[in-house]
């Protein structure tokens, strides 16, 4: 996965627009940046993915990122934004959703929120941390 990395942006006012940078959390260096799902996990206070595998410089060393469980939603978009006139079962949505856990590490995530591919959990990329 490449992560992209947009310049600062000079606007035709002069101000600037930054996109914020995910920085590496072996040695702080910024990678590129962050994705959706990382701001997502810093505006919720938790801890972001490791990605010293994209580090050039902790890449060598690092070890294998570990499995987290992240819980997603899959269903019809109208359901989920609970527009949708379905009877509301127990959760916060109605039946037609279907809630599903899957491996945050092995599962690729666009940048877009779009899962491409979902690794069920437990993960079967060993040493998974108890949910
Ligand atoms: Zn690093
Ligand atoms: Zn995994
Ligand atoms: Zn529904």
């Amino acid at each position: 996965m490449t992560r992209p990395n947009t310049p600062d942006r000079i606007n035709d006012d002069g101000t600037r627009t930054i996109t914020t940078k995910r920085a590496c959390n072996g040695c702080s260096q910024l990678l590129g940046d962050i994705t959706d799902a990382e701001m997502a996990l810093a505006v919720a206070g938790q801890s972001l993915p490791d990605v010293r595998r994209e580090c050039p410089t902790c890449a060598p060393t690092a070890p294998e990122p570990e499995c987290r469980p992240m819980r997603i939603v899959a269903g019809d978009a109208t359901c989920l934004a609970l527009k949708c006139d379905h009877e509301l079962t127990t959760g916060e949505y109605c039946g037609e959703v279907a809630e599903q856990v899957i491996c945050g590490t092995h599962s690729e995530i666009t940048n877009g929120s779009e899962i491409v591919h979902a690794e069920p959990w437990p993960c079967k990329h060993s040493k998974a941390v108890t949910a």
